[in-house]
């Protein structure tokens, strides 16, 4: 009842696409009779969480923030929404996302954009508080220039932030996950590629999508994980060997532990108060025993390019299959089938998602194969490589930005097209999903205009331990 209140109270924000109140009231009371029937519960048992409108759910609307799949009711759970659901998690609604998950703002659905709780008129007190304040202003709220949520899991983002759910679940191709959550203040974690699977969440990205957790804390985000992760017999991917829970218990030792600061990830473009709060976190770490290093991850600076030119030729592969035939809109055509096509497709998807399946198959025509395709794989490799000699050295955490600033406002984010967004939003985050690497980022303070500012740590692929325990302790 707390959770449907919050979501009520806080709809001007635009977080939600749908809101399941049934479900989550019927999920709820079957939540009560397990405890009435003395039943263990687990950690996980009668909690709200929120959905990203790109997983799968049987019977209620996965629209993809598109009017493609405007009237798409899948006929089945995507696996980690089933075993959420298995957890006894009660699920409150559907978040909004930019269509398909191509954005970086939550800026581009169908249903309007999702807008950041900071800089809002919605009072801050169910807002996450971080720890260490750098600034006490609180940002100015104008409602026609507001801040924009981050993206494009921006929904969920937001759903966490203003207290309208536990957690939520983004996916995570590009930073999709971690950008929001830095926006927002709260914690945004992107899971190895293969941990958890993505049976159910519509692709954008194959060799790169992985579901990612938004929360309050580094804890909250772990209990997820602990639900959802491990093999899937409907994810070849997935990883094969029984998933060992992430226990915190422990903490993290920081004596000796090797932390490495990439000298690529502050680009020119990065605001020197994240570069500043860097700096001051790196100084505590190495106060407290670790060993921090500057290193160089040389490929960096080409991770973007590379990723637009795979990204778009997944996305021309992907959309291949929304032909109006099967499932979603239809086009009011019946002179031809290609008529047909082409009548629900551009009905069906916005201008950047068609953009991107032109150049998508632009770079995969015979001719331009090995030219953008195969080299950009090539790219690819070498970015794993700069990673895995870091690891090879002996490196168990990276630390980085996570975002160059705090919440762009709207009229600033809207200055640039899509592409030109994604450079910048995705520059710290990108190069994980090309390594498959997990990512997380931490409130670590806020901006002198009051706005939440994010560090990001990563580790080497499957080493989902020590990463959230040295994330716990920055938290
Ligand atoms: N901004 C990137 C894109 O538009 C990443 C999106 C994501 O992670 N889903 O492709």
């Amino acid at each position: 009842d707390a959770s449907l209140k919050q979501i009520e109270k806080t709809k001007s924000l635009n977080a939600f696409i749908t809101v399941t109140s049934d479900v989550a009231l019927k999920q709820a009371k079957e939540s009560d009779q397990r405890f009435l029937n003395g039943m263990t519960r687990g950690d996980l048992d009668g909690i709200p969480i929120a959905i990203k409108d790109n997983f799968c759910t049987q019977g209620i609307l996965t629209s993809c923030g598109s009017n493609m799949l405007s009237n798409f009711l899948p006929p089945y759970d995507a696996t980690v929404v089933s075993r959420l659901r298995d957890a006894g998690t009660v699920m409150v609604g559907k978040c909004n996302l930019d269509e398909f998950a191509m954005g970086s703002g939550t800026v581009d659905s169908i249903y309007g954009p999702t807008k950041n709780i900071w800089g809002s008129n919605i009072p801050y007190d169910v807002t996450y508080k971080p720890n260490h304040k750098m600034s006490s202003s609180k940002p100015k709220v104008d409602p026609e220039d507001w801040r924009i949520a981050g993206g494009s899991s921006g929904g969920s983002a937001v759903a966490v932030a203003s207290g309208s759910c536990f957690a939520a679940l983004g996916s995570d191709t590009g930073g999709s996950t971690r950008n929001p959550a830095a926006y927002c203040g709260v914690v945004g974690f992107k899971p190895s590629y293969g941990l958890v699977s993505r049976h159910g969440l519509i692709p954008l990205v194959n060799s790169m999508d992985v579901p990612g957790i938004i929360a309050r804390s580094v804890e909250d985000v772990t209990l997820v994980l602990n639900a959802i992760a491990g093999p899937d017999v409907n994810d070849s991917t997935t990883l094969k060997r029984k998933y060992e829970k992430v226990s915190l218990d422990e903490g993290v030792n920081l004596l000796g532990l090797r932390i490495g600061i990439p000298k690529e990830y502050q680009n020119t473009a990065i605001d020197a108060e994240i570069v500043d709060i860097l700096k001051k976190t790196a100084s505590i770490f190495k106060e407290c025993g670790a060993n921090v290093t500057e290193v160089s991850l040389p490929h960096t600076p080409y991770s973007i390019t590379c990723y637009s030119v795979l990204n778009q030729c997944e996305v021309a592969s992907n959309m291949a299959r929304y032909d109006g035939l099967r499932f979603g809109i239809r086009g009011d055509v019946t002179i031809s089938t290609e008529q047909l096509y082409a009548e629900t497709r551009s009905r069906g998807f916005n201008e950047v998602v068609r953009s991107r399946i032109l150049s998508g198959n632009y770079f995969l025509l015979k001719r331009n194969y090995e030219k953008y395709f195969v080299k950009a794989l090539k790219v690819r490799r070498l970015i794993k490589n700069d990673f895995d000699s870091l690891w090879d050295s002996n490196f168990d955490i990276l630390l980085t930005p996570t975002t160059l600033s705090h919440a762009p406002k709207i009229s600033e984010f809207k200055q640039y097209d899509n592409q030109t967004q994604c450079v910048t939003q995705d520059y710290c985050t990108q190069p994980a999903n090309m390594a498959g690497i997990p990512a997380i980022t931490v409130p670590v303070g806020l901006s002198r205009e009051g706005l939440p500012l994010g560090l990001q740590l990563m580790a080497p692929v499957f080493h989902e331990n020590a990463l959230l325990r040295t994330a716990l302790w920055l938290q």
